[in-house]
């Protein structure tokens, strides 16, 4: 047998051979019970069959050659090791088989404990225990229930209602109360539930329990639950899952004897401390499942003080290990702790931040390493308005957290009543059962959206997610009646117009308005609370990796502001510059008739009068925005959409026109509107007379805006302070765009900037395919290029970004075609590629090129890293995602390959 083990591929490793960087192949439980093997902990012997193993039973539905001689060989030195052997009816071995992948995947896979026992064990089991007759028969009829349950797939349920019809007879609730014999009688039941659904007798024979139980754990791989988890939490589907035999230890032997799960802080704040659940008497599952009431971890010192001790000795020791929060479980038998797992636990956002800075001050890691543990989605979770809850605010329903925020609102029950209630101005959560494409609207209307159907990639989630609107999806209390606008939820009816506040965080629903407050994460950013002042732990630890953050990173981070406001925001998150101001507002609101002119303009004269009159307005627009942002540079877009989007729209102005002809009114300037509109009207406005292609063809349009700009930068810079303009011509695919523009450009500032010492810049967006792919060309005329990521995916995927995502990218998304919107995160193959051409071939062209991102993608994390690969200068983002990038931009620098955070 040894001579075919070394021929054979070793599927099989004892735990003392492991370690925990063995995750691959052993599975993270396998991984760590050999870790703390080796350290010394108290682990009940056993040994862990590979993922590999598990791949190849998947791929041809058997087991591998050499698979079942290595178990024979481990069971036999698990046997000698212990003294006893499996299915000994005088003094029986018994193991738990349990699965563990690489990726933890809690309670998506089988485990089953007691493996071993049958008809004749059982009673060796109750001699070792002592003449512990009730323990041996509850052991066997856990087994029988697990083992039926999750190898022979026997519904659940039955045996559940065999143990309620067991304690019903003995008038009872708890279990406990049932003897010996009363469990005797339960496993007769049990034997007659599984022979029932699987035609067989409750297999007697150990090897045989024990293989099928191991099949089944590889089979359980792929049980529905554990793909759509998968798919959820993009764990990848082939990693497989490895199969751990532990020798078992008891819980359920006596009131000196039990089970708990404990972690080394706190995983919802960081917070120092002993957390955890314990349960006297009891095995393993009874913990999670609920089934008694645990007590506090802090208990077991009453009633175990050696073995608390023990355990607080070891969880110390694992964290000192692990550098890092572990989670525990331990089993303690007569007196005897046990370690049964171990792993780094998950946290929430406020503790990853906490945790890693505590850890930084006990010297176990450093600040490298806790910039490495946190992310820019934990800060962006931190950043989220939240309610103010006083004890009066008591959820109604929770739901799933499906896309972060607090939204407060009036309930509407449809998409149009949506629209409609927004446009009076009304603040609206829109509750659906489960959204479609055709809510879309009422979508965008709404402050936030709350279904009671459908998970985190749900049409509701993944929409509201992509437009950073809160939603709570699948609260399934609440009963929803949309003809009859009204839905129920604990007894209370809830109707068109009553008011809810949904927290998309944490997926609970309340009924009322909930006050809602900046963060402290954003009131730190603010400057409204003193990092070394306050006591706040959260404040403190993001003050201190941010600060790292700052000093590692290469990239800058610029802000996408259009206005003073919004500047002097972003500077205080940070923001050393503007990398996108869009100069379209500057044409709204009261200065539309000045737009209408121009449009309107039938001669030079009445064009050059609107834009004379529009100059003054942006050079006053740009003054604010130079003096707010003194010393940093300043990217201004020249004008970008379609100037029709100026102009009200067809139907109303058609409208306006039958009505005023009608009541004999002058129509004359609504009939002149509604012709412009018509003769502007393009099928594909996206692609369409707009950008770079405005300025060639609107004499004198640019040119306005390039002497606001050249005038504003000179006025601020007389009056003190120092304006950096750097003007940016949108839209260009050719280089001969961007040279006629510039060279009229170029003529205004010579003339306004004079001696001033202003210098202004001149380059262009790099947003349309054409333009990345001639970029050594343009590069030529350009002192700058920024990637205008939004048109670039746009155009490289062909997707019209204002249709797609509602209409199908849910579809996309579920068919695995991407696991992201490629407007959320960059598309690294397609669109980064251009991104990669264009910076090397620009740079190539013009040593020194400046080169940055403006567009959303400048916030998102994945594609902060992306950019700092290629080698940008900044990226740029709205104010708020600006500590997200600039703590993005120093994680991309201290990143190892091929760590994972998960
Ligand atoms: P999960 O991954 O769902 O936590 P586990 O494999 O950890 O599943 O097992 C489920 C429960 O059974 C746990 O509480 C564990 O502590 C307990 N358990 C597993 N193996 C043994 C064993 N050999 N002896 C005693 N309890 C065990
Ligand atoms: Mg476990
Ligand atoms: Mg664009």
């Amino acid at each position: 047998m040894a001579a075919q083990e070394t021929v054979d591929h070793k599927y099989v490793y004892d735990f003392a051979e492991g370690n925990k960087d063995q995750k691959v192949l052993l599975g993270g439980k396998g991984a760590n019970l050999a870790e703390m093997t080796n350290l010394g902990l108290p682990v009940p012997p056993g040994f862990t069959i590979t993922t590999e193993a598990c791949k190849a039973y998947l791929a041809t539905g058997e087991e591998p050659a050499g698979l079942a001689d290595q178990i024979s060989a481990r069971v036999g030195a698990l046997e000698a090791a212990m003294g006893r052997k499996l299915g000994d009816p005088e003094d029986p071995l018994l193991v738990s088989v349990r699965s563990g992948a690489k990726f933890s995947m809690p309670g998506m896979m089988e485990t089953v404990l007691n493996v071993g026992l049958n008809d004749r064990s059982v009673v060796g089991l109750s001699a070792q225990a002592g003449g512990n007759d009730r323990f041996a028969w509850d052991s066997y009829r856990r087994l029988i229930q697990m083992f039926g349950k999750t190898v022979c797939d026997v519904p659940g349920e039955e045996f559940e209602h065999a143990l309620d019809d067991a304690k019903r007879a003995k008038g009872t609730t708890n279990d406990l109360d049932l003897d010996a014999d009363d469990l005797r009688g339960l496993v007769d039941a049990y034997k007659k539930i599984f022979s029932k659904h699987t035609g067989r007798e409750f297999p007697q024979d150990p090897r045989e329990q024990l293989d099928l139980a191991i099949k089944a754990v590889f089979e359980s791989w792929n049980a529905e639950r554990a793909v759509v988890y998968r798919r959820q939490e993009r764990i990848p589907a082939d990693l497989g899952t490895a199969v751990n035999v532990v020798a078992m230890v008891f819980g359920n032997l006596g009131p000196d004897s039990g089970t708990g799960v404990a972690f080394t802080r706190d995983p919802a704040s960081g917070a120092q401390g002993i957390y955890g659940d314990y349960l006297a008497n009891a095995q393993g599952e009874d913990v999670v499942a609920g089934i008694r009431n645990t007590v506090p971890l802090q208990e077991l010192e009453k009633l175990d003080k050696k073995s608390y001790d023990e355990l607080l000795d070891y969880m110390a020791r694992l964290e000192g290990h692990y550098k890092d929060l572990c989670d525990i479980e331990f089993t303690i038998e007569r007196g005897k702790l046990w370690m049964l797992q171990t792993r780094v636990g998950k946290r929430t956002a406020a503790a990853a931040f906490v945790i890693a800075g505590q850890l930084v001050d006990e010297g176990l890691i450093d600040l490298d390493e806790a910039l490495h543990r946190v992310n820019g989605a934990q800060l962006a979770q931190l950043m989220f308005p939240r309610f103010k809850l006083d004890h009066e605010f008591q959820p109604v329903a929770k739901g799933i957290g499906a896309s972060p925020g607090a939204a407060v609102g009036k309930v509407v029950f449809t998409s149009a009543r949506a629209v409609e209630l927004a446009g009076e101005g009304e603040q609206v959560i829109l509750v659906r059962r489960e959204t479609n494409p055709d809510d879309l609207n009422g979508m965008i209307a709404a402050q936030g959206i709350l279904t009671s159907r459908g998970g985190k990639t749900s049409h509701a989630a993944v929409v509201a997610r992509g437009m950073g609107k809160t939603c709570v999806s699948g609260a399934d209390e609440l009963d929803i009646d949309i003809p009859g606008r009204k839905f129920i939820v604990a007894g209370q009816t809830v109707r068109e117009g009553d008011v809810v506040s949904i927290d998309g965080t944490t997926g609970k629903v309340y009924l009322g308005e909930v006050p809602v407050m900046p963060s402290e994460v954003v009131q730190y950013f603010e400057g409204e609370l003193d990092p070394e002042q306050t006591d706040d732990p959260l404040v403190k630890a993001v003050h201190r990796i941010m600060t790292h953050a700052d000093a590692k990173r290469r990239l800058a981070v610029r802000t996408n502001a259009d206005t003073g406001p919004d500047a002097a925001r972003a500077r205080r998150f940070g923001a050393e510059g503007i990398g996108l101001c869009r100069t379209e507002h500057m044409f709204l609101g009261d200065r539309r008739e000045l737009v209408e002119k121009l449009i309107l303009a039938r001669t030079d004269d009445e064009r050059d009068s609107a834009l004379a009159a529009l100059l003054p307005l942006q050079r006053a627009d740009f003054e604010e925005i130079f003096r707010e942002m003194d010393g940093l540079p300043v990217t201004v877009r020249l004008i970008d959409p379609p100037l029709h989007e100026f102009l009200p729209p067809l139907e109303q102005l058609a409208v306006n026109v039958a009505v005023a002809q009608e009541r004999g009114e002058d129509v004359a300037k609504e009939e002149a509107l509604l012709a412009a509109v018509r003769r502007m009207h393009e099928e594909n406005p996206m692609l369409g007379l707009r950008g770079v292609r405005l300025g060639l063809v609107i004499p004198g349009l640019f040119a306005m805006q390039v002497r606001a700009i050249a005038e504003a930068a000179v006025t601020v810079t007389r009056a003190g302070a120092v304006a950096k303009p750097e003007i940016m011509v949108p839209l260009v695919g050719a280089v001969q765009e961007l040279e006629t523009v510039r060279a009229e450009a170029e003529k205004i500032i010579a003339e306004v900037v004079g001696d001033s010492g202003v210098e202004v810049l001149i380059g262009t967006m790099i947003e349309v395919p054409r333009a990345a792919l001639t970029a050594g060309q343009i590069a030529e005329a350009a002192q700058f290029f920024s990637f205008g990521t939004n048109d670039l995916t746009q155009m490289a995927w062909g997707f019209s970004r204002d249709d797609v995502e509602g209409a199908f990218f849910w579809r996309y998304l579920e068919l695995g075609i991407f696991g992201i919107s490629p407007f959320e995160s960059i598309d690294r193959d397609g669109v980064g590629r251009l991104v990669r051409i264009a910076a090397e071939e620009g740079r190539a062209a013009r040593p020194g090129l400046k080169l940055g991102v403006c567009g959303e993608h400048g916030g998102d994390p994945e594609s902060v890293h992306f950019f700092h690969e290629v080698g940008l200068d900044y990226v740029s983002c709205s104010p708020f995602r600006v500590p997200v990038a600039r703590l993005e931009a120093g994680r991309a620098v201290v990143e190892t390959t091929g760590s994972d955070s998960r």
